[in-house]
């Protein structure tokens, strides 16, 4: 359960301040709705901060993750505190206050509460996915079956997903709802054939009104699991149940995805989503701002959306950072003092331009390795990416040939030259592989 809300928690948070918050703490009993936390090495500043800033966080984690309404994280020091707090003397904290209204979770639907369409700010880049995502939740598989969504990290989609899943919720609270991700969904189609279960398996997707599967470019090169949605697809889009799919790119970028899949992606409508521009970065931070009851000054929150352009997830974490250091010290939020509390999130996010940094990358778009991008191997899976991390070393990079050529485990610079010769005239040819190659030159830029 811990393990499950850290992970929700880790989400909401930069990580510099989750390392140091919540990390540490460890799970040793629950007595009712009562969660107790240990503190390690704990002073009363710490366990101050904690009940103070994070309690309802944590205590929302810990009710999505049991999916139980009410649960209270408890912050102690020495598990002697539980009973001393089961005896009803409490020893901080006379009366704990209420907690706050917090909206139902739904038994097993998958769906978080927070987001919500009412918290999502439309900017430029969004403004026809949200449509499309407010046309679904409104009349499901009436308009867009399935509805695909795509677009890079940290940009929305899956809080555009479960927005549709809150909405319907809602308003319709008889439709069944599942938001799965697409890993989940895969280990549990993989445990159903250990265990021999694929027809309950079968039975919680294909007896549901609206499915929702999110990052469907992990099904790249899962043949089996592909099979498997395969059908589970052709039987709610048959019965008329209304699909929403989301990936990190269109369905015909998804490399080792079966043609028949890719068909039925395109099927309704694809729609992207791509990085914010200034004024919707600066519209999204002041309304995270709006949920601190602290005074941030304009020029703290441009600041940031000066130096985080495509991760909105960086972006409300570097808020959240500010926020929590002014806390720690005691400080009024100024533009010097967020440069300070910023400063190393800034400079680690900045990764060097090099051999290898380009080589991970695109080795993760292709669902290759590095080894075999450096192995003897000249399978066409593994050569396209290859010649692509070399055109991209000749792009980005001072490396000289030679030099590219070592790196890939010792190639001749001849093979090097061939190698982007290749690259740029499929380029020329072919507007969708280089879309492709824009799209891994810009993560390795940090856009
Ligand atoms: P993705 O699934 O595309 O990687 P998420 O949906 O998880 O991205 O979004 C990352 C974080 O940014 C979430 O906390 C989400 O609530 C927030 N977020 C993204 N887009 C918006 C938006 N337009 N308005 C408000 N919050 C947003
Ligand atoms: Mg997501």
């Amino acid at each position: 359960i811990w393990e499950k809300a850290l992970s929700s928690i880790e989400e909401e948070m930069p990580i510099v301040s989750f390392a140091t918050w919540f990390e540490p703490l460890k799970p040793v009993a629950i007595r009712g709705n009562n969660f107790y936390l240990l503190v390690p090495n704990s002073n009363v500043f710490n366990k101050s901060i904690l009940e103070n800033r994070h309690k309802a966080l944590v205590s929302n984690a810990l009710s999505y993750a049991m999916n139980k309404k009410n649960i209270q994280a408890c912050f102690i020091f020495d598990e002697s505190e539980i009973d001393e707090m089961e005896d009803g003397a409490e020893p901080d904290n006379p009366k704990e206050p209420e907690p706050e209204e917090r909206p139902p979770i739904h038994n097993n639907s998958g769906i978080n509460p927070k987001y919500t369409f009412e918290r999502f700010v439309i900017g430029e880049n969004n403004r026809f996915a949200h449509a499309a995502c407010v046309a679904v939740a409104e009349a499901p598989s009436e308009q867009y079956n399935p509805l695909f969504i795509y677009g890079g990290v940290g940009l929305g989609k899956t809080h555009l997903m479960q927005a549709i899943g809150n909405y319907i919720m809602t308003y319709t609270p008889e439709k069944r709802v599942v938001y799965v991700s697409c890993e989940t969904f895969t280990n549990e189609f993989i445990d159903a054939i250990q265990n021999k279960s694929n027809t309950s398996f079968r039975n919680r997707y294909r007896n549901v009104d609206i499915l929702l599967i999110d990052d469907i470019q992990f099904l790249s090169g899962k043949e089996g699991t592909q099979e498997e949605f395969f059908h589970t697809f052709n039987a709610l889009h048959d019965e008329d149940k209304q699909i929403v799919i989301s990936s990190d790119r269109p369905p015909r970028e998804i490399p080792k995805l079966a043609e028949r899949l890719r068909s039925r992606f395109e099927m309704g409508l694809i729609t992207d989503i791509s990085a914010p521009n200034f004024e919707t970065r600066m519209a999204i931070l002041r309304k995270k701002a709006e949920s601190y009851n602290e005074d941030i000054p304009d020029d703290v929150l441009s600041f940031i959306a000066n130096n985080i352009h495509s991760n909105i997830r960086e972006l409300e974490g570097a808020l959240t950072t500010v926020v929590a250091y002014s806390k720690l010290h005691g400080e009024k939020i100024s533009l010097d003092f967020a440069k300070e509390a910023l400063a190393d999130l800034f400079v680690s996010k900045q990764h060097e331009i090099n051999a290898d940094y380009i080589k991970e990358i695109t080795a993760k778009y292709f669902n290759t390795t590095v080894e075999d991008m450096n192995s003897k191997k000249r399978t066409k899976a593994i050569t396209t990416p290859r010649q692509v991390a070399m055109f991209l070393c000749r792009e980005m990079t001072s490396m000289s040939l030679p030099a590219i050529g070592e790196a890939f485990g010792g190639r001749d610079h001849s093979t090097v030259i061939h190698g982007c010769q290749k690259i740029s005239e499929n380029i020329e040819k072919n507007t969708d592989f280089k879309n492709l190659v824009l799209r891994i030159q810009s993560e390795i830029k940090g856009e």
